[in-house]
């Protein structure tokens, strides 16, 4: 059928009422249904499975690998008015919410109570919890608290023939039988739609405390990690490295950032860590510090003084944008590729190396910007080539990418693989690995009506 069928629209108008379907152009090809409830999600899903009509979710389109792209012969089903904060357990510690939430909002609903829900990542102010789930997003804290997996406790599934998958309670155990929310998350919507979920959340730290440090070699960086995690209790939260370019682009004279500390390094780190008590969490972060340095894992060192200088810190790891839009970088006569690839500590900096030595036309007009979660194991490696003889960006690519199956790891530790990326999903899981995937998929969506085509 098409997806202006005369009836198909009418009825699903009738199940979510005449504003509960859009067109906009703007966000894509076709109808965007608006569903309210669980209920008007599974009618939606026998609706379309009636008529054979395939359906993308959509959550806050933050996601960077196509995953919500549409054709025009595909429904999107935006979860848009389903954003219901629907209940805070103070006991349970739990957060239960409809999936269109914005992970924003709930981060301040959790704050508003005492809590913290640790996920946290660049899109927060657009990015939804069931899109969270769909790409088991990660962020800046997974070295303390894990990934979006890590704080889903139970969520509600519904399949393409509309059956309401029902979520299993408040309890972190669970161990009846498979758990099969895990398939859900990081399904990126091929298995079903993800409708609400109860979220865990943590106490809310006291304290706050942010150091900007230089280092001067790959082996200090591993070891000031470890150090890090022994000295600190388990309260380190986050463990950001830079490369040199990077940070020299960052805080470089065309953008706002001054540097926290000289460019004389070839790594820096932010490191934060979250506890219980400001005043002694304060001074014990300090003596830390200070030892790393009189022990020469750290070169040098900027401890953030106040909330500002702490903003200005994560602002010079988070506001990547910003190298696209000062000047810095010709973007006109630009190729530009972005990872999210992962592999183990001990194989990173020889990764890096091979990446900046192989990148064709790697000259003073190509940058190699890598910064990332270290602790995570997951780095951004982005090239960037400048000129007439420019590489193209998707041969950048499959040079990270070679690189990174040569050495065991992820093509993707955050994003997923949507549509940009699935090519290259048999390059580094195995073709037994992508055929019992394709299996779990047939039991979940037999008529591959859920985002088909995207993951492979
Ligand atoms: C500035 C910035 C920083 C970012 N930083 C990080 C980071 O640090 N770590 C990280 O992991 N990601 C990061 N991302 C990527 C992105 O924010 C995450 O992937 C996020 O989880 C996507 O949520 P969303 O609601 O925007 O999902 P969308 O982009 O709308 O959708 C993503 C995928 O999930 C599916 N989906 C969405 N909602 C549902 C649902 N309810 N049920 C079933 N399927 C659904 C879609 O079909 C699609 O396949 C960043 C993005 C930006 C723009």
């Amino acid at each position: 059928m098409s997806i202006s069928d005369t009836e198909f629209l009418k009825r699903l108008s009738d199940i979510v009422g005449s504003n509960g379907v859009i067109e906009d152009p703007a966000r894509g090809p076709g109808p965007i249904a608006r569903p309210r409830s669980t209920e008007d999600v599974s009618a939606i899903m026998k609706l379309c499975t009636e008529f054979s009509c395939p359906v993308v979710t959509v959550g806050g389109n933050t996601g960077l690998v196509m995953g919500t792209q549409r054709d025009g012969s595909e429904l999107a089903l935006s979860m848009e008015l389903m954003r219901e904060i629907e209940e805070i357990d103070v006991h349970s510690r739990t957060m239960t919410v409809q999936a269109g939430a914005v992970l924003q909002t709930v981060q301040e609903t959790a704050e508003a109570h005492g809590f913290l829900y640790p996920l946290d990542l660049g899109g927060r102010g657009t990015a939804t919890i069931g899109g969270n789930i769909s790409t088991n997003a990660g962020g800046n804290r997974v070295i303390r608290y894990g990934m979006t997996r890590d704080q889903i406790i139970s969520l509600e599934m519904v399949l393409a023939d509309g059956t309401i998958i029902p979520m299993q309670g408040k309890s972190i155990k669970n161990n009846t039988g498979y758990d099969l929310k895990h398939l859900a998350i990081g399904g990126e919507g091929t298995l079903g739609v993800v409708t609400r979920a109860i979220l865990r959340m943590r106490n809310f730290p006291i304290s706050q405390n942010c150091a900007w440090v230089g280092v001067n070699d790959w082996e200090s960086l591993t070891k000031l990690l470890r150090f890090m995690d022994a000295e600190s209790s388990g309260t380190l939260s986050s463990f950001e490295v830079m490369w040199k370019e990077y940070y020299e682009a960052m805080t470089g004279d065309s953008t706002p950032y001054a540097p926290p500390v000289p460019h004389e390094y070839p790594f820096y780190v932010l490191i934060e860590l979250q506890g219980s008590n400001q005043e002694r969490d304060q001074a014990r972060f300090e003596e830390i510090i200070v030892q790393a340095y009189e022990s020469g894992l750290v070169a040098d060192a900027a401890i953030a003084q106040s909330e500002a200088e702490r903003k200005t810190m994560w602002g010079i790891r988070d506001d990547v944008t910003l190298l696209f839009e000062n000047g810095f970088l010709d973007t006109k006569n630009m190729s530009f590729y972005s990872s999210d690839i992962s592999l183990a500590i001990t194989d990173m900096d020889d990764f890096v190396k091979e990446i900046c030595e192989e990148l064709p036309g790697a000259d003073q007009n190509s940058y190699v910007f890598v910064f990332g979660h270290l602790g995570d194991g997951n780095l951004h490696v982005n090239p960037c080539a400048i000129g007439p003889d420019r590489p193209k960006s998707k041969e950048m690519g499959e040079i990270i990418y070679r690189a990174i199956r040569k050495r065991g790891g992820s093509i993707s530790a955050e994003h997923g693989i949507g549509l940009k990326r699935k090519e290259y999903l048999n390059w580094t899981r195995s073709d037994n690995e992508i055929e019992l995937m394709r299996q779990v998929k047939k039991v979940f969506d037999p008529n591959n009506l859920m985002n088909p085509g995207k993951i492979f």
